[in-house]
């Protein structure tokens, strides 16, 4: 998983939220982020994240924290 989180408070001073058009939903293609009935983005498919730092980059406030995935163990063969 490699998105933690969505800063609501940062989200709640967000021009584009109060207009009702986050658009870090639409920026994910695997369905990981969602908007809620107030139009609030939500984390609901996490382990889904692949890192493509899309909503990152959509949101003007930072509010999503994608951390850079770590590479898993690599065997020699
Ligand atoms: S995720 Fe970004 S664009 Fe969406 S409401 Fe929060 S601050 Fe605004
Ligand atoms: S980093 Fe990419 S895959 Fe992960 S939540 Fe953001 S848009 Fe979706």
């Amino acid at each position: 998983m490699a998105i933690k989180s969505i800063n609501e408070a940062l989200c709640r001073t967000c021009d584009l939220w109060l207009a009702g058009g986050c658009p870090v939903a639409d920026s994910c293609s695997v369905d990981v982020i969602r908007l809620d009935a107030e139009g609030m983005p939500r984390l609901v498919y996490p382990q889904d994240c692949h890192n493509c730092f899309l909503c990152v980059r959509d949101c003007p406030l930072g509010a999503p924290e994608v951390t850079a995935m770590i590479p898993s163990l690599v065997l020699p063969y």
